[in-house]
């Protein structure tokens, strides 16, 4: 065993596979979780012979260890990581860990929004299309279990600003960063400026081999480019073709600019809806075409995604009215996103607890399109500040089968009842998937 010691901060799914990594690699390794353990990680803990606590942090262990790995679920303003921080310990992120044993393909995808449904994209393309491919990072198995148990030569990774913050030596091969909104400001000290720093991390040591995607009309992402001298090849895409952009629809095309032939899809073929389904889909299909993929196999695989659960998934249609469930959407500019991709009048329900939102960005269009509000959340008084008498119909609810109870009531055949509430769910639910899948439940009741 390696005298070096090295302690895992937080044991979820990241935290207990970068401990197996490291113990595969003969450090000497701690595992300390301030909260509880769940069992299936224990259990994976204890075959390989790796030390944990839960509930606490021996300070002396891990003010002792040379390095630390940190769940991205870990603030830097917790007491442990400002006392590791004093003692000068480095502290990285699992996916940095796992990244120093691997020479795979690394294509990874951060952005606010579509990380989720992008990265599964990629990677149903890559799959579908016979690649040794892996899913990771916010999604699947850890990065760093994969490393360690069942390597793959590429991975497509989902990055969240968290994991980013604890990145130093990291490289992406492809590199994607899908939009720039305000969100988790808390951990940023509310400064939109340290939130997009970290978002732009994504593109640390790539070089002239590497690639950036990135969507050319964020006015975030436009503003930030000046700051950066880029060595890796750039691929910005956009709605409408630009003289600098190389993806595109152009007469209801997807194109896709290359060397030799340019791709092309029917934007009818996809199968996701909605136009930042577009932008997800131009994405995944730049970084497709980056690894060789052939155009009928990308079109294959674009038009049979099925889709991630809790985004915009369609549950039901009861008497005439669709039920929609896009309980993922926890901020307000995914909101605005289904509210545009959806072509009939909403029953739109909202709600749970906020983050700083701002609704102006939804006024608009909710105005437009909103035939009922219905709003779900202990508190709902900054939704009826912003909102009272301007949509006509507005209930309250306070659990998930009074809020489809009342959208059911009030919904119009050929209109479509939405749940996608800005805000996070802790309030009523255990996180968005519970929340998703009462709706689930409570729709397919009626
Ligand atoms: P993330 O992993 O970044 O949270 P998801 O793919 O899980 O993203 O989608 C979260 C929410 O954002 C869903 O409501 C989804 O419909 C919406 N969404 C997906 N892609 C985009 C995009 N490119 N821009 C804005 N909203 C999006």
């Amino acid at each position: 065993m390696r005298s070096e010691k090295i302690t895992i901060l937080g044991a979820g799914e990241s935290g207990t596979g970068a401990a197996i990594l490291a113990k595969s690699k003969g450090f000497d390794v701690f595992v300390s979780d301030y909260s509880s353990i769940r069992a299936n990680y224990k259990k994976m803990l204890d075959a390989r012979g790796i030390p944990w606590e839960e509930g606490k942090h021996s300070e002396d262990i891990i003010l002792s260890s040379s390095l630390i790995i940190k769940s991205p679920g870990i603030a830097d303003s917790t007491s442990i990581m400002q006392k590791v921080r004093k003692q000068g310990i480095p502290a990285i992120s699992e996916i940095e860990f796992a990244c120093r044993y691997s020479q795979s393909f690394m294509i990874c995808i951060t952005g606010s929004n579509g990380k989720t449904t992008t990265t599964s994209l990629i990677y149903h393309i890559l799959k579908n299309a016979g690649l040794d491919v892996g899913l990771a990072g916010n999604i699947g198995s850890s990065l760093a279990l994969q490393v360690a148990e069942s390597p793959h030569s590429y991975y497509v990774i989902e990055l969240s600003s968290f994991q980013l913050d604890n990145m130093y030596d990291f490289r992406a091969n492809i590199a994607v960063l899908l939009n720039i909104t305000p969100d988790h400001l808390d951990r940023y000290d509310h400064r939109m400026q340290n939130y997009v720093d970290s978002k732009f991390r994504i593109i640390r040591n790539q070089t002239a081999d590497d690639m950036f995607i990135f969507w050319n009309d964020d006015p975030i992402i436009a503003g930030e480019l000046h700051k950066y001298t880029f060595t890796a090849n750039l691929y910005p895409f956009a709605l409408d073709k630009k003289s600098n952009v190389k993806g595109y629809v152009n007469n209801n095309q997807i194109v896709i600019e290359t060397n030799n032939e340019n791709f092309n899809m029917d934007t009818q073929l996809l199968s996701l809806t909605g136009e930042h389904n577009i932008y997800n889909s131009l994405a995944a299909a730049i970084a497709a075409k980056a690894v060789n993929i052939s155009d009928e196999k990308i079109r294959a695989a674009l038009s049979d995604f099925t889709g991630v659960e809790h985004r915009l998934e369609k549950v039901a249609r009861v008497r005439g009215v669709d039920y929609i469930n896009d309980s993922k959407a926890t901020n307000v500019n995914s909101c605005w996103y289904a509210l545009k991709s959806i072509p009939t009048k909403i029953i739109l329900i909202l709600g749970g607890t906020d983050k700083g939102n701002n609704y102006s960005e939804i006024e608009a269009i909710v105005k437009e399109k909103v035939h009922a509000l219905i709003f779900l959340g202990v508190d709902n008084s900054k939704l009826h500040n912003f909102f009272d008498r301007k949509v006509a119909i507005i209930e309250d609810a306070g659990s998930m089968q009074e809020a489809v109870d009342k959208a059911y009531n009030v919904a119009e055949k050929g209109q479509t009842v939405l749940l996608s509430p800005c805000c996070a769910s802790f309030d009523l639910f255990k996180n968005y998937e519970d929340r998703g899948n009462q709706f689930k439940a409570c729709v397919l009741n009626l």
